[in-house]
């Protein structure tokens, strides 16, 4: 049987290592502050938002919520974004996202203070994040990193492939990878022989956005295998971008769904937020 990543247990152990560090702040005089906008009321995105909310109580950040309708202009949204940068006591400024059509993600994205941008989204942090300077890095490819290295999984001299090359997953998951010294592959849709690329990979991080498309044949036998996928299915149950059960028993390690990925990306929000102290 494979080694379960369980990413319930490392996020509450991270959670708990911030809550810490946020307390012995809060000695020294310095409170920890994240700034949450929600634009429309998109369901999915209230559960996002009240989780971050509820991470926030416990590890003892303060967190101020701005629910905004979706009518809001783009205007307005820029407008309260600059008056958080330039609060001090807001540390950090995170947008939920999607924006509802009218509003340019981009735009909104770009406006954050880098210093602010605990989501890791704004184009400084990503080439920050390239050419190894101090910045932050967007929360699940953070998160898988520290799967892996508290799972006890060796990520240097290892063939690393990142199945998806989005700006929020795939792409800072590669340069990740190449920052531990992995020797990476980036597949995407146009990749030619996925299987082939895929089958000689010791670590897969698989973030395609397709459920269960990842089968054992697409993976070799001993590899370890990171799904960042998350879906409902027809009876309303999670699943990821890899079939569990098809794939679990052919690899050493691997993350469920849920319970994997998922709970790392609001533990790794939650360590920027105090990261922010150190990079202000
Ligand atoms: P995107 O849709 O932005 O990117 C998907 C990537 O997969 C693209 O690069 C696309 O290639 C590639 N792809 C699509 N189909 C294929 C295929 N048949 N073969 C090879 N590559 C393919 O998704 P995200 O990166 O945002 O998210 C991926 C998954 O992770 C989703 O299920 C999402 O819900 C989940 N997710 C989970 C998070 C968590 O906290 N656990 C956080 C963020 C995302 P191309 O570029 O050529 O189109």
């Amino acid at each position: 049987m494979p080694q379960i990543i369980d990413g319930k247990q490392i996020s509450a152990q991270i959670k708990d290592e911030v809550k810490e560090k946020v307390a012995s702040l809060k000695e020294q005089g310095t409170t920890v502050c994240l700034a949450v906008i929600q634009v429309g009321a998109d369901p999915a995105s209230s559960v996002y938002v009240g989780n971050k909310k509820k991470a926030c109580a416990y590890v003892g950040i303060e967190s101020l919520s701005y629910e905004l309708p979706e009518q809001t202009s783009q205007e307005e949204l820029l407008s309260l974004i600059d008056e958080l940068n330039n609060k001090p006591e807001v540390n950090g400024i995170l947008v939920q996202l999607p924006l509802p059509s009218h509003i340019d993600e981009d735009a909104v994205i770009q406006a954050i203070d880098p210093k602010k941008d605990v989501d890791g989204f704004h184009p400084q942090s990503v080439g920050a994040l390239c050419i190894g300077q101090p910045g932050f890095v967007s929360c699940t490819p953070a998160g898988i990193i520290e799967l892996l290295k508290r799972s006890g999984v060796e990520i240097a001299g290892k063939e690393c492939v990142v199945i998806g090359r989005s700006n929020i997953v795939g792409k800072p998951m590669a340069i990740l990878l190449l920052r531990e010294n992995g020797t990476v592959t980036v597949t995407h849709s146009k990749t030619r022989d996925l299987k082939e690329v895929t089958r000689r990979a010791d670590i897969l991080v698989v973030a395609i956005g397709k459920p269960k498309m990842i089968t054992r044949d697409y993976v070799k036998e001993g590899a370890v295998v990171i799904d960042v996928g998350i879906h409902r299915n027809e009876n309303n149950k999670l699943c990821g971008d890899v079939d569990y059960e098809d794939v679990a028993p052919v690899c050493s390690a691997i993350t469920p769904v849920p319970g994997g990925v998922g709970p790392m990306t609001i533990a790794m929000l939650m360590y920027n937020c105090v990261r922010s102290i150190e990079l202000q």
